[in-house]
Protein backbone atom coordinates (compact mmCIF):
# COMPACT_ATOMS: atom_id res chain seq x y z
CA UNK A 1 0.00 0.00 0.00
CA UNK A 2 1.09 3.58 -0.98
CA UNK A 3 1.86 5.44 1.92
CA UNK A 4 3.44 8.66 0.59
CA UNK A 5 0.66 11.62 0.31
CA UNK A 6 2.10 13.01 -3.56
CA UNK A 7 1.91 9.61 -4.81
CA UNK A 8 -1.66 8.57 -3.54
CA UNK A 9 -2.76 12.53 -4.45
CA UNK A 10 -1.08 11.67 -7.70
CA UNK A 11 -3.04 8.83 -8.00
CA UNK A 12 -6.27 10.11 -7.31
CA UNK A 13 -5.91 13.26 -9.87
CA UNK A 14 -5.40 10.64 -12.39
CA UNK A 15 -8.78 9.35 -11.59
CA UNK A 16 -10.28 13.27 -11.69
CA UNK A 17 -8.93 14.12 -15.13
CA UNK A 18 -11.24 10.79 -16.44
CA UNK A 19 -14.16 12.86 -14.83
CA UNK A 20 -13.95 16.38 -15.04
CA UNK A 21 -13.45 18.68 -17.89
CA UNK A 22 -9.82 20.21 -18.82
CA UNK A 23 -11.63 23.25 -17.87
CA UNK A 24 -12.49 22.12 -14.58
CA UNK A 25 -9.56 20.49 -13.69
CA UNK A 26 -7.38 23.13 -14.41
CA UNK A 27 -9.40 25.18 -12.63
CA UNK A 28 -10.47 23.55 -9.19
CA UNK A 29 -7.67 19.87 -9.24
CA UNK A 30 -4.52 21.54 -10.92
CA UNK A 31 -3.84 24.20 -7.30
CA UNK A 32 -4.06 21.84 -4.66
CA UNK A 33 -1.20 20.25 -3.02
CA UNK A 34 -0.94 17.33 -0.81
CA UNK A 35 0.84 17.65 2.20
CA UNK A 36 0.54 14.54 4.36
CA UNK A 37 -1.06 11.19 4.74
CA UNK A 38 -1.32 9.37 8.28
CA UNK A 39 -4.48 7.10 9.74
CA UNK A 40 -6.02 6.63 6.70
CA UNK A 41 -5.96 10.75 6.54
CA UNK A 42 -5.29 12.56 3.45
CA UNK A 43 -4.85 16.35 3.39
CA UNK A 44 -4.78 18.67 0.98
CA UNK A 45 -4.11 22.25 0.41
CA UNK A 46 -6.71 24.21 -1.07
CA UNK A 47 -6.04 28.20 -1.41
CA UNK A 48 -8.84 29.27 0.22
CA UNK A 49 -12.27 28.77 2.13
CA UNK A 50 -14.26 29.51 -0.82
CA UNK A 51 -12.14 26.85 -2.92
CA UNK A 52 -12.63 24.80 0.17
CA UNK A 53 -16.47 25.17 0.01
CA UNK A 54 -16.50 25.42 -3.84
CA UNK A 55 -15.09 21.68 -4.17
CA UNK A 56 -17.47 20.58 -1.13
CA UNK A 57 -20.18 22.05 -3.32
CA UNK A 58 -19.81 20.53 -6.08
CA UNK A 59 -17.44 17.83 -6.60
CA UNK A 60 -18.17 16.14 -3.08
CA UNK A 61 -19.64 12.72 -5.16
CA UNK A 62 -16.63 12.85 -7.05
CA UNK A 63 -14.24 12.81 -4.55
CA UNK A 64 -15.33 10.49 -2.14
CA UNK A 65 -15.16 8.35 -5.06
CA UNK A 66 -11.78 8.58 -5.57
CA UNK A 67 -10.25 8.65 -2.45
CA UNK A 68 -12.63 4.99 -2.03
CA UNK A 69 -10.68 3.56 -4.90
CA UNK A 70 -7.35 4.78 -3.89
CA UNK A 71 -7.69 4.27 -0.12
CA UNK A 72 -10.53 2.14 0.38
CA UNK A 73 -13.34 2.44 2.62
CA UNK A 74 -11.16 3.40 5.49
CA UNK A 75 -10.09 6.65 3.07
CA UNK A 76 -10.46 9.81 4.29
CA UNK A 77 -9.91 13.33 3.15
CA UNK A 78 -8.92 16.47 5.19
CA UNK A 79 -8.28 20.46 3.86
CA UNK A 80 -5.89 22.74 4.85
CA UNK A 81 -6.83 26.24 3.92
CA UNK A 82 -3.61 28.71 2.80
CA UNK A 83 -3.66 31.47 4.96
CA UNK A 84 -4.99 34.21 2.53
CA UNK A 85 -7.95 35.39 4.43
CA UNK A 86 -9.06 38.61 6.28
CA UNK A 87 -10.31 36.04 9.11
CA UNK A 88 -8.47 35.54 11.38
CA UNK A 89 -9.79 32.05 12.22
CA UNK A 90 -8.41 31.40 9.00
CA UNK A 91 -4.91 32.27 9.61
CA UNK A 92 -4.74 29.81 11.80
CA UNK A 93 -3.72 27.18 9.31
CA UNK A 94 -0.19 27.69 7.72
CA UNK A 95 0.62 26.76 4.29
CA UNK A 96 2.39 23.24 4.38
CA UNK A 97 0.92 22.27 7.49
CA UNK A 98 -1.08 19.21 8.67
CA UNK A 99 -3.55 18.54 10.76
CA UNK A 100 -1.41 18.21 13.88
CA UNK A 101 0.64 21.52 12.91
CA UNK A 102 -2.69 23.43 12.64
CA UNK A 103 -3.23 22.38 15.82
CA UNK A 104 0.15 24.00 17.18
CA UNK A 105 0.09 26.66 14.85
CA UNK A 106 3.09 28.44 14.43
CA UNK A 107 1.37 31.66 15.22
CA UNK A 108 1.23 30.99 18.86
CA UNK A 109 -2.52 31.12 19.29
CA UNK A 110 -4.27 27.58 19.71
CA UNK A 111 -6.86 27.39 16.50
CA UNK A 112 -10.54 27.10 18.08
CA UNK A 113 -11.27 23.20 18.22
CA UNK A 114 -14.32 24.54 16.21
CA UNK A 115 -12.05 25.32 13.30
CA UNK A 116 -10.20 22.10 12.97
CA UNK A 117 -13.88 20.12 12.82
CA UNK A 118 -14.33 22.38 10.08
CA UNK A 119 -11.77 21.32 8.09
CA UNK A 120 -11.64 17.87 8.64
CA UNK A 121 -13.31 15.41 6.77
CA UNK A 122 -15.55 17.03 4.31
CA UNK A 123 -17.81 13.87 3.70
CA UNK A 124 -19.14 14.38 7.25
CA UNK A 125 -19.91 17.93 7.10
CA UNK A 126 -23.62 18.38 6.86
CA UNK A 127 -25.65 21.24 5.36
CA UNK A 128 -23.36 22.30 2.97
CA UNK A 129 -24.19 25.87 2.11
CA UNK A 130 -25.34 27.44 -1.18
CA UNK A 131 -23.45 30.42 -2.13
CA UNK A 132 -26.36 33.14 -1.26
CA UNK A 133 -25.14 35.91 -3.80
CA UNK A 134 -26.51 39.24 -3.93
CA UNK A 135 -27.54 40.43 -7.13
CA UNK A 136 -27.47 43.83 -6.71
CA UNK A 137 -30.23 44.92 -8.89
CA UNK A 138 -32.46 47.76 -8.73
CA UNK A 139 -36.56 46.22 -8.26
CA UNK A 140 -37.57 50.03 -9.71
CA UNK A 141 -35.40 49.36 -13.49
CA UNK A 142 -37.25 46.77 -15.36
CA UNK A 143 -38.27 46.07 -18.37
CA UNK A 144 -41.68 47.03 -17.84
CA UNK A 145 -41.00 50.67 -17.44
CA UNK A 146 -37.99 50.57 -20.21
CA UNK A 147 -40.16 52.37 -22.70
CA UNK A 148 -39.39 50.54 -26.24
CA UNK A 149 -38.58 53.14 -29.14
CA UNK A 150 -37.06 53.57 -32.20
CA UNK A 151 -33.74 55.03 -30.42
CA UNK A 152 -33.23 52.10 -28.25
CA UNK A 153 -34.74 48.97 -29.91
CA UNK A 154 -32.07 46.36 -30.84
CA UNK A 155 -30.58 47.09 -27.49
CA UNK A 156 -34.27 46.33 -25.87
CA UNK A 157 -34.76 43.43 -27.73
CA UNK A 158 -31.46 41.56 -27.39
CA UNK A 159 -31.33 42.28 -23.80
CA UNK A 160 -34.75 40.62 -23.88
CA UNK A 161 -32.98 37.71 -25.63
CA UNK A 162 -30.79 37.17 -23.39
CA UNK A 163 -32.58 37.17 -20.36
CA UNK A 164 -34.71 34.56 -21.85
CA UNK A 165 -31.78 32.55 -22.78
CA UNK A 166 -28.78 33.84 -20.96
CA UNK A 167 -25.67 32.32 -22.39
CA UNK A 168 -27.24 30.76 -25.08
CA UNK A 169 -27.59 33.32 -27.89
CA UNK A 170 -24.87 34.53 -30.23
CA UNK A 171 -25.09 38.37 -28.13
CA UNK A 172 -22.14 37.54 -25.36
CA UNK A 173 -21.03 39.44 -24.67
CA UNK A 174 -23.92 42.11 -25.36
CA UNK A 175 -22.59 45.80 -25.25
CA UNK A 176 -24.29 48.57 -24.52
CA UNK A 177 -22.87 51.51 -25.54
CA UNK A 178 -24.74 55.05 -25.36
CA UNK A 179 -23.85 58.72 -24.29
CA UNK A 180 -24.48 59.39 -20.35
CA UNK A 181 -28.39 59.32 -19.11
CA UNK A 182 -29.85 57.44 -22.20
CA UNK A 183 -30.61 53.90 -20.38
CA UNK A 184 -27.86 51.77 -20.01
CA UNK A 185 -27.80 51.28 -16.54
CA UNK A 186 -31.43 50.95 -16.34
CA UNK A 187 -30.97 47.81 -18.92
CA UNK A 188 -28.45 46.47 -17.33
CA UNK A 189 -30.61 45.74 -14.31
CA UNK A 190 -33.94 45.07 -16.87
CA UNK A 191 -31.51 42.18 -17.94
CA UNK A 192 -30.81 40.77 -14.57
CA UNK A 193 -34.40 41.29 -12.99
CA UNK A 194 -35.53 39.33 -15.92
CA UNK A 195 -33.25 36.00 -15.36
CA UNK A 196 -33.67 36.11 -11.42
CA UNK A 197 -37.72 35.92 -12.57
CA UNK A 198 -36.90 33.57 -15.18
CA UNK A 199 -34.08 31.32 -13.78
CA UNK A 200 -34.31 31.79 -9.75
CA UNK A 201 -31.44 29.23 -9.45
CA UNK A 202 -28.97 31.32 -11.56
CA UNK A 203 -26.16 33.41 -10.18
CA UNK A 204 -26.71 37.37 -11.42
CA UNK A 205 -24.86 39.63 -10.43
CA UNK A 206 -24.81 43.67 -11.19
CA UNK A 207 -21.36 45.32 -11.17
CA UNK A 208 -20.12 48.97 -11.67
CA UNK A 209 -16.71 48.76 -12.95
CA UNK A 210 -15.20 51.13 -10.41
CA UNK A 211 -16.67 48.72 -7.51
CA UNK A 212 -14.94 45.67 -9.54
CA UNK A 213 -11.78 47.69 -9.68
CA UNK A 214 -12.03 48.24 -5.94
CA UNK A 215 -12.24 44.81 -5.29
CA UNK A 216 -9.53 44.05 -7.21
CA UNK A 217 -7.55 46.41 -5.70
CA UNK A 218 -8.54 45.43 -1.79
CA UNK A 219 -8.02 41.62 -3.19
CA UNK A 220 -4.10 41.99 -3.86
CA UNK A 221 -3.67 43.99 -0.84
CA UNK A 222 -5.16 41.08 1.19
CA UNK A 223 -3.70 38.87 -0.95
CA UNK A 224 -6.57 37.10 -1.99
CA UNK A 225 -6.99 37.19 -5.58
CA UNK A 226 -7.80 33.45 -5.77
CA UNK A 227 -10.93 34.31 -3.94
CA UNK A 228 -11.94 37.24 -6.36
CA UNK A 229 -11.33 34.89 -8.98
CA UNK A 230 -13.39 32.59 -8.02
CA UNK A 231 -15.87 34.73 -7.22
CA UNK A 232 -16.45 36.12 -10.39
CA UNK A 233 -15.98 32.74 -11.87
CA UNK A 234 -19.28 31.03 -10.20
CA UNK A 235 -21.56 34.26 -11.93
CA UNK A 236 -24.27 32.48 -14.51
CA UNK A 237 -24.80 36.37 -15.80
CA UNK A 238 -22.46 39.16 -15.15
CA UNK A 239 -23.63 42.47 -15.68
CA UNK A 240 -20.72 45.19 -15.76
CA UNK A 241 -21.46 48.43 -15.69
CA UNK A 242 -19.48 51.46 -17.68
CA UNK A 243 -16.33 49.52 -18.44
CA UNK A 244 -14.58 52.55 -20.08
CA UNK A 245 -13.58 52.75 -16.49
CA UNK A 246 -11.36 50.12 -16.73
CA UNK A 247 -9.01 51.99 -19.44
CA UNK A 248 -5.61 52.46 -17.93
CA UNK A 249 -6.16 49.93 -15.13
CA UNK A 250 -3.68 47.21 -16.84
CA UNK A 251 -3.64 44.96 -13.65
CA UNK A 252 -7.64 45.01 -13.11
CA UNK A 253 -8.28 44.41 -17.38
CA UNK A 254 -5.76 41.20 -17.18
CA UNK A 255 -7.78 40.09 -14.34
CA UNK A 256 -10.95 40.51 -15.94
CA UNK A 257 -9.42 39.18 -18.97
CA UNK A 258 -9.55 35.96 -17.64
CA UNK A 259 -12.63 36.14 -15.54
CA UNK A 260 -14.34 37.20 -19.20
CA UNK A 261 -12.73 34.17 -20.95
CA UNK A 262 -13.92 31.50 -17.92
CA UNK A 263 -17.27 33.00 -17.91
CA UNK A 264 -17.64 33.13 -21.42
CA UNK A 265 -16.11 29.61 -22.13
CA UNK A 266 -18.67 27.83 -19.49
CA UNK A 267 -21.34 29.57 -21.84
CA UNK A 268 -22.40 32.18 -18.94
CA UNK A 269 -23.07 35.50 -20.12
CA UNK A 270 -21.59 38.62 -20.00
CA UNK A 271 -23.69 42.26 -20.30
CA UNK A 272 -21.20 45.45 -20.52
CA UNK A 273 -22.06 48.75 -21.07
CA UNK A 274 -19.77 51.60 -21.85
CA UNK A 275 -20.37 55.42 -22.60
CA UNK A 276 -17.80 55.27 -25.67
CA UNK A 277 -17.76 52.78 -28.59
CA UNK A 278 -14.81 50.00 -28.17
CA UNK A 279 -13.00 51.96 -31.14
CA UNK A 280 -12.42 54.92 -28.92
CA UNK A 281 -11.73 52.86 -25.64
CA UNK A 282 -8.27 54.00 -25.24
CA UNK A 283 -5.75 52.44 -22.92
CA UNK A 284 -7.62 49.36 -23.22
CA UNK A 285 -5.71 46.29 -24.05
CA UNK A 286 -5.80 44.71 -27.58
CA UNK A 287 -7.27 41.34 -26.11
CA UNK A 288 -9.87 42.67 -24.42
CA UNK A 289 -10.77 44.96 -26.63
CA UNK A 290 -11.20 42.22 -29.23
CA UNK A 291 -13.49 40.44 -26.85
CA UNK A 292 -15.92 43.04 -26.08
CA UNK A 293 -16.61 43.02 -29.86
CA UNK A 294 -17.18 39.03 -30.09
CA UNK A 295 -21.07 39.15 -29.52
CA UNK A 296 -22.78 42.36 -30.06
CA UNK A 297 -22.75 45.50 -29.78
CA UNK A 298 -26.07 47.87 -29.57
CA UNK A 299 -26.57 51.59 -29.03
CA UNK A 300 -28.89 53.78 -27.16
CA UNK A 301 -29.85 57.06 -28.72
CA UNK A 302 -32.01 60.11 -27.83
CA UNK A 303 -35.15 59.39 -28.10
CA UNK A 304 -37.52 61.25 -30.57
CA UNK A 305 -39.93 63.85 -28.68
CA UNK A 306 -42.62 61.40 -29.02
CA UNK A 307 -40.83 58.38 -27.38
CA UNK A 308 -39.67 61.35 -24.49
CA UNK A 309 -43.41 62.24 -23.71
CA UNK A 310 -44.11 57.97 -23.42
CA UNK A 311 -41.14 57.99 -20.92
CA UNK A 312 -42.47 60.78 -18.99
CA UNK A 313 -46.01 59.46 -18.98
CA UNK A 314 -44.69 56.50 -17.42
CA UNK A 315 -42.94 57.89 -14.92
CA UNK A 316 -45.97 59.90 -13.76
CA UNK A 317 -47.90 57.22 -14.02
CA UNK A 318 -45.76 54.80 -11.57
CA UNK A 319 -45.80 57.74 -9.26
CA UNK A 320 -48.99 58.30 -9.35
CA UNK A 321 -49.02 61.66 -10.82
CA UNK A 322 -51.18 63.11 -12.77
CA UNK A 323 -50.53 66.03 -15.40
CA UNK A 324 -51.69 67.91 -18.52
CA UNK A 325 -50.79 66.56 -21.56
CA UNK A 326 -49.98 70.00 -22.50
CA UNK A 327 -47.08 69.84 -19.92
CA UNK A 328 -45.90 66.90 -20.76
CA UNK A 329 -45.71 67.49 -24.22
CA UNK A 330 -44.17 71.05 -23.12
CA UNK A 331 -41.19 69.49 -21.58
CA UNK A 332 -40.83 66.32 -24.36
CA UNK A 333 -40.07 69.15 -26.68
CA UNK A 334 -37.95 71.32 -24.78
CA UNK A 335 -35.57 68.86 -22.88
CA UNK A 336 -33.39 67.19 -25.85
CA UNK A 337 -30.15 66.14 -24.26
CA UNK A 338 -31.03 62.97 -22.15
CA UNK A 339 -33.63 61.40 -20.33
CA UNK A 340 -32.14 61.33 -16.58
CA UNK A 341 -32.60 65.41 -17.55
CA UNK A 342 -35.76 64.98 -18.54
CA UNK A 343 -36.71 63.28 -15.21
CA UNK A 344 -35.03 65.60 -13.11
CA UNK A 345 -37.15 68.49 -14.86
CA UNK A 346 -40.67 66.37 -14.07
CA UNK A 347 -39.03 65.87 -10.24
CA UNK A 348 -38.32 69.25 -9.62
CA UNK A 349 -41.24 70.34 -11.25
CA UNK A 350 -42.94 68.53 -9.21
CA UNK A 351 -41.46 68.90 -6.19
CA UNK A 352 -41.68 73.03 -6.67
CA UNK A 353 -45.43 73.00 -7.02
CA UNK A 354 -46.43 70.51 -3.73
CA UNK A 355 -43.35 72.61 -1.60
CA UNK A 356 -44.33 76.21 -3.30
CA UNK A 357 -48.21 74.85 -3.22
CA UNK A 358 -47.93 76.40 -6.75
CA UNK A 359 -50.27 75.00 -10.03
CA UNK A 360 -48.41 73.31 -12.40
CA UNK A 361 -48.34 75.79 -15.17
CA UNK A 362 -46.41 76.27 -18.51
CA UNK A 363 -44.36 79.46 -16.68
CA UNK A 364 -43.53 76.90 -13.85
CA UNK A 365 -42.68 74.73 -16.63
CA UNK A 366 -40.05 77.21 -18.22
CA UNK A 367 -38.64 78.37 -15.29
CA UNK A 368 -37.72 74.83 -14.40
CA UNK A 369 -36.43 73.98 -17.83
CA UNK A 370 -34.49 77.17 -17.51
CA UNK A 371 -32.92 76.41 -14.16
CA UNK A 372 -32.56 73.21 -14.74
CA UNK A 373 -30.72 73.43 -17.95
CA UNK A 374 -28.78 76.51 -16.78
CA UNK A 375 -27.01 74.22 -13.81
CA UNK A 376 -27.03 70.85 -15.91
CA UNK A 377 -24.56 72.27 -18.49
CA UNK A 378 -22.99 73.93 -14.75
CA UNK A 379 -22.59 77.59 -16.18
CA UNK A 380 -22.67 78.70 -12.87
CA UNK A 381 -21.32 82.15 -12.56
CA UNK A 382 -19.70 83.74 -9.60
CA UNK A 383 -21.90 86.73 -9.42
CA UNK A 384 -24.79 84.21 -8.95
CA UNK A 385 -23.27 82.35 -6.37
CA UNK A 386 -22.15 85.82 -4.84
CA UNK A 387 -25.96 86.59 -4.88
CA UNK A 388 -27.20 83.44 -3.83
CA UNK A 389 -25.21 83.52 -0.30
CA UNK A 390 -25.76 87.35 0.15
CA UNK A 391 -29.60 86.39 -0.36
CA UNK A 392 -28.58 84.03 2.38
CA UNK A 393 -26.98 86.15 5.06
CA UNK A 394 -29.49 88.87 4.03
CA UNK A 395 -26.53 91.09 3.04
CA UNK A 396 -26.25 93.83 0.21
CA UNK A 397 -24.25 92.05 -2.69
CA UNK A 398 -21.48 95.58 -2.44
CA UNK A 399 -20.34 94.88 0.83
CA UNK A 400 -18.82 91.28 -0.51
CA UNK A 401 -16.59 93.74 -3.15
CA UNK A 402 -15.72 96.05 -0.01
CA UNK A 403 -12.83 95.48 1.91
CA UNK A 404 -14.57 95.34 5.15
CA UNK A 405 -13.75 92.65 8.12
CA UNK A 406 -17.05 92.30 9.69
CA UNK A 407 -17.13 88.68 10.92
CA UNK A 408 -20.23 88.37 8.76
CA UNK A 409 -19.13 89.67 5.65
CA UNK A 410 -15.88 87.66 5.69
CA UNK A 411 -17.69 84.67 6.46
CA UNK A 412 -20.03 85.43 3.72
CA UNK A 413 -17.05 85.94 1.25
CA UNK A 414 -15.54 82.89 2.12
CA UNK A 415 -18.44 80.44 1.70
CA UNK A 416 -19.11 82.37 -1.86
CA UNK A 417 -15.50 81.47 -3.05
CA UNK A 418 -16.07 78.40 -1.85
CA UNK A 419 -19.11 77.65 -4.00
CA UNK A 420 -17.57 79.53 -6.92
CA UNK A 421 -14.58 76.98 -6.99
CA UNK A 422 -16.85 74.66 -6.69
CA UNK A 423 -19.83 75.64 -9.13
CA UNK A 424 -18.18 78.14 -11.75
CA UNK A 425 -15.62 77.61 -14.47
CA UNK A 426 -14.15 80.60 -13.27
CA UNK A 427 -9.94 80.39 -11.93
CA UNK A 428 -9.14 81.14 -8.68
CA UNK A 429 -7.77 84.80 -9.87
CA UNK A 430 -10.99 85.57 -11.26
CA UNK A 431 -12.98 84.37 -8.08
CA UNK A 432 -10.75 86.51 -6.01
CA UNK A 433 -11.28 89.68 -7.85
CA UNK A 434 -14.68 89.34 -8.36
CA UNK A 435 -15.38 88.77 -4.51
CA UNK A 436 -13.64 91.77 -3.12
CA UNK A 437 -10.29 91.99 -5.09
CA UNK A 438 -8.52 89.46 -3.64
CA UNK A 439 -5.57 87.24 -4.83
CA UNK A 440 -5.46 83.80 -5.37
CA UNK A 441 -4.31 82.17 -2.28
CA UNK A 442 -6.48 84.30 -0.23
CA UNK A 443 -9.18 82.15 -2.09
CA UNK A 444 -7.19 78.99 -1.47
CA UNK A 445 -7.08 79.71 1.80
CA UNK A 446 -10.92 80.73 2.44
CA UNK A 447 -11.45 77.18 0.13
CA UNK A 448 -9.97 75.01 2.95
CA UNK A 449 -11.00 77.33 6.32
CA UNK A 450 -14.70 76.65 4.88
CA UNK A 451 -13.83 73.27 4.28
CA UNK A 452 -11.86 72.20 7.28
CA UNK A 453 -14.89 74.03 9.39
CA UNK A 454 -17.43 71.80 7.71
CA UNK A 455 -15.74 68.84 8.92
CA UNK A 456 -15.86 70.05 12.30
CA UNK A 457 -18.61 72.06 12.62
CA UNK A 458 -22.10 69.58 12.15
CA UNK A 459 -24.13 72.83 12.19
CA UNK A 460 -21.82 74.76 9.96
CA UNK A 461 -22.05 72.01 7.74
CA UNK A 462 -25.83 72.14 7.56
CA UNK A 463 -26.02 75.77 6.92
CA UNK A 464 -23.65 75.06 4.34
CA UNK A 465 -26.61 72.38 2.86
CA UNK A 466 -28.89 74.72 2.84
CA UNK A 467 -26.83 77.40 0.88
CA UNK A 468 -25.94 74.65 -1.79
CA UNK A 469 -29.05 73.62 -2.49
CA UNK A 470 -30.12 77.67 -3.37
CA UNK A 471 -27.08 77.43 -5.94
CA UNK A 472 -28.48 74.03 -7.29
CA UNK A 473 -32.62 74.98 -7.52
P1 LIG B 1 -27.01 55.65 -18.30
O1 LIG B 1 -26.63 54.44 -17.50
O2 LIG B 1 -26.95 55.42 -19.78
O3 LIG B 1 -26.27 56.88 -17.90
P2 LIG B 1 -29.54 55.35 -16.92
O4 LIG B 1 -29.81 53.92 -17.18
O5 LIG B 1 -29.04 55.71 -15.57
O6 LIG B 1 -28.56 55.95 -18.03
O7 LIG B 1 -30.86 56.16 -17.27
C1 LIG B 1 -31.12 57.48 -16.81
C2 LIG B 1 -32.57 57.58 -16.40
O8 LIG B 1 -33.39 57.47 -17.54
C3 LIG B 1 -32.99 56.47 -15.47
O9 LIG B 1 -33.80 56.99 -14.46
C4 LIG B 1 -33.77 55.52 -16.36
O10 LIG B 1 -34.79 54.86 -15.64
C5 LIG B 1 -34.36 56.46 -17.39
N1 LIG B 1 -34.54 55.80 -18.68
C6 LIG B 1 -33.61 55.57 -19.63
N2 LIG B 1 -34.13 54.95 -20.68
C7 LIG B 1 -35.44 54.75 -20.43
C8 LIG B 1 -36.52 54.17 -21.14
N3 LIG B 1 -36.36 53.66 -22.36
N4 LIG B 1 -37.73 54.15 -20.53
C9 LIG B 1 -37.90 54.68 -19.31
N5 LIG B 1 -36.93 55.24 -18.59
C10 LIG B 1 -35.70 55.30 -19.13
MG1 LIG C 1 -25.19 54.28 -15.97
Amino acid sequence: MVTNHKEIWRKCLEIIRDNTSEQSFATWFTPIVPVGFSNNVLTIQVPSQFFYEWLEEHYIDLLKKTIKKVLGTEGKLEYSITMDSNDPAYQMVIPGTNRNDVRNNTLGRPAPENLTERLINPFIIPGLRKMEIDSQLNENYSFDNFVEGNCNRLARSAGLAIAENPGKTAFNPLLIYSQTGLGKTHLCHAIGLHVKHKFPDKTVLYVQTEQFINQFVNASKNNNLNDFVHFYQMIDVLLIDDIQFLAKKTRTQETFFHIFNYLHQNGKQLVLTSDKLPVDLQDMEPRLLSRFKWGLTADLQMPDSATRAAILKNKLYTNGIVLPDEIIDYIANSVRTNIRELEGVLISLVAQSSLNKKAITIELTQQIIERFIRNSVKEVSVEYIMNVVCDFFSLPMELLSQPTRKHQVVQARQIAMFFAKKYSKASLAVIGQQCGNKDHATVHHACKTVSDRMDTDKQFRAMMAEIEKKILI
